[in-house]
């Protein structure tokens, strides 16, 4: 076994020109948010189609400026998946608002649009639907629930750079964005990474001067124009703001991995061809699969384990074999920080009677967190790689 070289749940695909670009910003005297993020964001924009993108510092802080944006205060609710990584649930803490949780579909592990009539109330202010692992949600059928109602549409796009769905029957990348806002991650476990960092994606002009606004401690004078004016200038600090900047060496790292993007996504759609063409014989498997209006960009490749299989042991038969693995995505809900509290059960949580952890209405989320399997998936993956994990996994299920 140890002659066998372990294969990592995921890795990003950066080289010499993302050294490169972060070298020469380095040298160039400006460091800090300037004129490599506002390339960054011209670039950004063009790839997605959307009128305005504004980066920050991490897909974190965009959501909670997103949803500042959109009206999210203290005491109203927000709709949204449990089913996500935890961020999706804490930024809507960051407004003072409560995370209304509703269950997933247990095909696509997204936000199942017929659930929203069950968690909408006088008080729901906002949805935040997520595209998890990269992989669109039902995003025309949210609108059609939402737009009625008056409730705006944020996208946690945080793991769907380059991920597209058919809108009027054209193929469009997620970010335009379909929704209000869109919010993109650029930690390294997405496609794209600057190491950390964000981008948020808007058609309503107001909202992104806001975005720039509040992101540099609500400063209405950027740096780059204090420091390009010919006249003395000073700023006023026109409302409380913060500090989610990016700054300019990520900027430069970001903009030579945007331009490997089409190159990362063919990749990934090749290898998850072949993981189905490899796992496909394996009796009970569920494998993941796009519906027709989708294109994801396989950020992650997660498996459902067949009934009675035993996720840990599973996970542990790969490990032995030097195969990094990870399980379902989390469920907020099932956390310490949320377990005690009453959104844990959306609003009802204190008269649903529901044991910690284990939450009726939110039963298809716990089941993927606990029967899905994420596989190795990255973009110097090769064929050898594919090959032992599916083997591995096979024989760990004695299938
Ligand atoms: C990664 C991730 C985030 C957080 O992104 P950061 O850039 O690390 O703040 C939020 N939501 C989802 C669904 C994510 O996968």
């Amino acid at each position: 076994m140890s002659q066998l070289n372990t294969i990592p749940i995921a890795k990003p695909w950066m080289g010499q020109a993302e050294a490169d670009a972060a070298s020469r910003v380095i040298l160039s005297g400006w460091v800090t948010q300037g004129p490599e993020v506002a390339a960054f964001e011209r670039e950004f924009a063009a790839v997605v189609g959307a009128p305005h993108a504004c980066a920050v510092s991490n897909c974190t802080t965009g959501l909670h400026l997103a949803l500042l944006a959109v009206g999210v205060g203290p005491g109203d609710e927000v709709i949204t998946a449990s089913h996500s990584f935890i961020a999706t649930a804490n930024v809507i803490r960051h407004c003072g608002a409560v995370p209304v949780f509703v269950d997933i579909d247990p095909m696509s592990y997204n936000l199942d649009p017929r659930k929203l009539g069950d968690a909408v109330s006088a008080r729901t202010k906002a949805i935040l639907a997520v595209h998890q692992v990269g992989m669109p949600c039902d995003l025309r059928a949210i609108l059609e629930f939402a737009r009625p109602r008056g409730l705006p549409v944020v996208e946690d796009a945080a793991c769907a750079i380059g991920s597209e769905i058919l809108w009027d029957g054209h193929w469009e990348k997620i970010g335009r964005p379909h929704g209000d806002v869109a919010c993109f991650s650029f930690h390294p476990r997405k496609l794209v990474s600057t190491g950390d960092g964000g981008m948020i994606t808007t058609a309503n002009a107001a909202w992104d001067q806001k975005f720039r606004l509040w992101r540099q401690h609500g400063m209405n004078v950027p740096d780059t124009v204090r420091h390009g004016s010919k006249q003395v200038v000073f700023e006023d600090y026109v409302e409380v703001g913060f500090n989610y900047r990016l700054i300019d060496v990520q900027a430069a790292m970001g903009r030579e991995q945007l331009k490997r993007l089409p190159a990362m996504i063919a990749r990934r759609r090749d290898q998850a061809a072949r993981y189905r063409e490899l796992l496909r014989g394996i009796a009970g498997l569920a494998l993941p699969k796009e519906p027709e209006w989708a294109r994801t960009n396989w950020q992650s490749y997660g498996v459902r384990l067949p009934a009675g299989a035993k996720q840990r042991v599973v996970m542990q038969a790969l490990l032995d074999a030097g195969i990094s693995t990870r399980r379902g995505v989390m469920c907020a809900h099932r956390e310490p920080a949320y377990a005690a509290a009453p959104w844990s059960c959306g609003a009802e949580k204190a008269q649903c009677g529901c044991a910690p952890g284990v939450c009726r209405r939110l039963v298809e989320s716990e089941r993927a967190q606990d029967e899905v399997v994420i596989l190795p998936l990255f973009h110097d993956m090769t064929e050898a790689d594919s090959g032992r994990v599916a083997a591995t996994l096979k024989t760990a299920l004695n299938a």
